[in-house]
């Protein structure tokens, strides 16, 4: 004997039912088999929003008729694929239910409530109608098979609605129909869900449920009574997954799982089997098997009795679950301390109720107790324990009972973990690291899982996030590109070249925006970066930063970074508000830390804050690797002496032509010919953009310091005047040659040559003209290129010198692509 059981997502279609019927002969054909089968797909929902609906005083009719055509429907497309499918009888069978439907409905409507056996009546038909469908598709497919009626095999107890099996009853009512009895039919078919409650106090059974998903545990229990050699749950996924895959897109699958794992996560909430299911099983060492009706050819997931050999080298956490729609409860007071009975009052009190209770925490110093329920039980237990707990809340010495609604319990499950170290700890990092806030903590004193509670709309994030750090599959970074003009648009080129190398890697890198003054492209999966440029030019859509960040807040991607490659003077003013709704900045834009002090620790403090990174390695020497080198030295504890630094391409190459005997005014001409200039070069020349940079370095060494206080020593001799037009300012340059060629002469006889940029040195910051000697590194430093010279405590008396061409697009371009892949791997962990 082998039992199966189809659920909803074989039950969705003709093509489906058509599909699994095949399975089914195909069992049929090594084996006796029986068969439970659920509602069809969405059934069992249509019946509850239709009980919803009529307590509220909708009329019954359109319930009704919708699930008429959904039935009808399907039995046409049968009829037409299986000449020998009867239709009008089983549409027969299909209208009484609908016929009792539409009565019971009516009363509801009537009534305004529902009462527990109207209900379980009212849900049990989904099931009810489906059944006849599939027998008679197998009677059709010329197979032996026999229609039971579940409430005569399945008696509980407990919860009329989600009721305890008496399992000795239920093996006598099924004993008739175990190998070797009487029943001679290949196929024993059960509808799924329904069951005889005798819990009452009535004589007679009435109609009860075994709780929604509860045809998995009809499975179990009617495979467990017919001493089936095994159970396999037919549904629409391969087998068991690390998580949800509608939730995690790379979950593994899981090949084998011991009866505990799957227990405790079908507990936390796995939507892949009832959580009550396995235990019958387990009890008798039957294997379970999860199963794909879609696609039969998949080996699937066992469950049954570990250590499996192919869970030898896997890690230690199996699969991570997530219970949503559950609400804490925590009693706290002076008066918790140190007294004996409080937990017993509290939990008796609650599960004399016949609530059950999914989780309990402590703190430890037991002066408060937490614990979890399904939200719908959140308001009768908070009567209960104000009910207990009058007198010491009256007296002040507990405090009011506190509900928090709307919690989650993400859980992480596994065996092995018991063995590993660090489990837990990486587990919280990595809710930590999307800022998800952990309300309460426990541990499973099997050791076997490790639950966190927390809001219920952090839940699939912390299922995400959870899942990249232990199973290390592939690191995702969701880019958002404003300003996508010369450097953010070769950036978003370099990003198109790479994404497919990159992904091989591991590192999953879309772009899901690109804005700039054409408009704004958007795509929440993903833009396909081909033509780009036009895709933006026709998109339609006007920017709108704040468009982007409700998005974020609502997803919650993983690893959203925004790339600020506009030259814009206000959005680093937003910046605050891009990190708070969760985001990382990559930003060649020096704006942003060259405002004030308060605004430039405001920033960190954000990120810090909200776990997430800025990124600014390209604010100085654009390609060059300066920031992240000095904030390396620095963490490490290394001090910042002096420095001195030739910072813009322009300058480094005027002052250098200087040394050849070239004119000044030469020398401005070729650099703005050449490009190398701003296109009004006084914007150079004046060293307002050095200062910025040698703000940034200096605030990075640890300085406090504003912009106004560095010191500008202007290269122009007194009188000059910088007003005028570009032209204007160019035509009058030439009155500077004699007075640059006589400073090169001066310098000449002393063996030195000039340059610009900036200087820190006792904690004062200047920008200006140095005089340096062949001994010093910046001597050489010309045509273009950058060079950084540190002074620091470690780098002495040779100080580390940094050189190179620290401009142009590419280069530029690739250090912001650089800083937006350095959101990975440092959330990575070993396992
Ligand atoms: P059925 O109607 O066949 O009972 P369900 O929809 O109840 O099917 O359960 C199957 C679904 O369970 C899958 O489609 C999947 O989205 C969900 N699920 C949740 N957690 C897991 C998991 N860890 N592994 C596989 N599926 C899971
Ligand atoms: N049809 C019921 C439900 O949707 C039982 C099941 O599908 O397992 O909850
Ligand atoms: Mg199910």
């Amino acid at each position: 004997m082998l039992t199966l059981k189809f659920g909803g997502t074989s039950m969705g279609s003709a093509r489906r039912i058509l599909d699994s019927a095949d399975i089914m002969a195909g069992r049929a054909g090594l084996d006796r088999i029986s068969v439970v089968v659920s509602a069809v797909a969405g059934v069992s929902n249509k019946l509850q929003a239709g009980i919803d609906g009529c307590i509220s005083g909708a009329v019954a009719a359109p319930y009704v008729s919708e699930l008429r055509s959904i039935h009808s429907d399907i039995c046409a497309e049968l009829k037409s694929a299986l000449p020998k499918f009867n239709a009008e009888a089983v549409m027969a069978k299909i209208n009484v239910c609908l016929d009792e439907l539409e009565r019971l409905l009516s009363g509801l409507a009537t009534f305004g409530e529902c009462p527990t056996s109207v209900h379980c009546r009212i849900m049990g038909m989904g099931e009810l109608m489906c059944a006849p469908i599939v027998e008679s598709v197998l009677l059709a497919k010329d197979q032996s098979v026999l229609l039971l009626d579940s409430r005569k095999f399945i008696y509980t107890t407990g919860d009329q609605k989600e009721g305890d099996p008496d399992y000795a009853r239920c093996s006598e009512a099924l004993a008739g129909y175990r190998d070797g009895s009487s029943a001679l039919a290949q196929i024993l078919l059960f509808p799924g869900f329904i069951c005889s409650w005798i819990g009452g106090t009535g004589a007679a059974p009435v109609m009860g449920l075994l709780g929604r998903n509860g045809s998995d545990f009809s499975a179990a229990i009617i495979g467990a009574g017919l001493g089936a050699s095994r159970v396999e749950f037919w549904t629409d996924v391969d087998g068991i997954y690390t998580a949800d895959p509608r939730v995690v897109k790379d979950a593994i699958l899981v090949k084998d799982m011991s009866y505990e794992e799957a227990m405790e996560l079908s507990f936390f909430g796995s939507k892949v089997l009832h959580p009550k299911t396995l235990a019958p099983l387990a009890a008798k060492g039957i294997e379970a098997w999860s199963l794909n009706s879609h696609n039969p050819s998949a080996r699937g997931t066992r469950i049954g009795k570990g250590p499996f050999e192919s869970e030898k080298d896997a890690g230690p956490v199996r699969g991570i679950s997530c219970l949503k729609d559950c609400a804490m409860i925590s009693v706290s007071g002076s008066g918790m301390k140190g007294r004996k009975g409080m937990a017993a009052r509290i939990f008796s009190a609650v599960s004399n109720a016949g609530i059950s209770i999914l989780l309990i925490t402590q703190s430890s110093s037991e002066y408060t107790i937490s614990f979890c329920v399904r939200k719908a039980y959140a308001n009768s237990v908070q009567d209960l324990l104000k009910a207990e707990f009058a007198l010491e809340i009256s007296t002040k010495i507990i405090n009011p009972i506190y509900v928090h609604e709307n919690c989650a319990i993400v859980s992480i499950i596994g065996d092995a973990m018991k063995q590993k170290r660090g489990v837990a700890g990486t587990f919280f990092d990595a809710l930590a690291s999307r800022d998800v806030n952990i309300l309460a903590i426990a541990q499973g004193s099997s050791e076997r899982s490790i639950s966190t509670v927390i809001n219920s709309d952090d839940g699939d994030t912390a299922v995400r996030v959870a899942h990249q750090f232990f199973f290390n599959t592939v690191q995702s970074i969701q880019v958002f590109a404003f300003g996508a003009g010369t450097i953010g648009g070769t950036m978003l080129d370099q990003i198109r070249e790479q994404q497919k190398a990159l992904l091989d890697q591991g590192i999953d890198i879309r772009v899901m925006a690109v804005a700039n003054l054409d408009g704004m492209l958007f795509d929440a999966e993903g833009i396909d970066l081909e033509n780009w440029r036009d895709k933006v030019k026709a998109c339609g859509r006007r920017t709108n930063l704040d468009e982007i960040l409700d998005f974020v807040k609502e997803t919650k991607p993983l690893n959203p970074i925004f790339v600020d490659c506009t030259a814009s003077y206000d959005l680093p003013e937003r910046y605050i508000d891009i990190f708070k709704a969760g985001m990382s900045i990559a930003t060649p834009n020096k704006r942003a830390n060259s405002m004030s002090m308060d605004f430039y620790r405001k920033l960190r403090e954000t990120a810090n804050n909200m776990h997430v990174r800025f990124l600014y390695e390209t604010n100085v020497g654009a390609g060059l690797p300066i920031i992240d080198t000095l904030q390396n030295l620095f963490k490490s504890g290394d001090k910042l002496t002096g420095f001195n630094g030739i910072m813009s391409g322009s300058l480094s190459y005027i002052f250098g032509q200087l040394d050849d005997g070239a004119k000044f005014s030469e020398a401005v001409l070729e650099a703005k010919a050449k490009r190398y200039t701003e296109p009004d070069p006084r914007d150079d020349l004046k060293g307002t953009d050095v200062a910025r940079k040698a703000l940034i370095i200096a605030r990075e060494a640890g300085m406090s310091i504003e912009l106004e206080d560095i010191e500008m020593i202007s290269i122009f001799p007194e009188g000059f005047s910088l007003e005028g037009t570009t032209e204007e300012f160019l035509a009058r340059l030439p009155e500077l040659d004699s007075y640059f060629a006589k400073k090169m002469e001066e310098l000449k006889k002393h063996n030195k040559v000039l340059r610009m940029g900036a200087s820190i040195k006792d904690g004062k910051v200047s920008v200006g003209m140095l005089e340096v000697g062949p001994e010093d590194p910046l001597y050489a430093v010309k045509g273009g290129e950058n060079a950084f010279v540190f002074h620091t405590a470690r780098y002495t008396p040779i100080p580390l010198t940094v050189r190179g061409y620290g401009a142009g697009a590419g280069v530029t371009a690739a250090g912001v692509f650089g800083d937006i892949l350095r959101t990975v791997s440092w959330n990575v962990s070993s396992f």
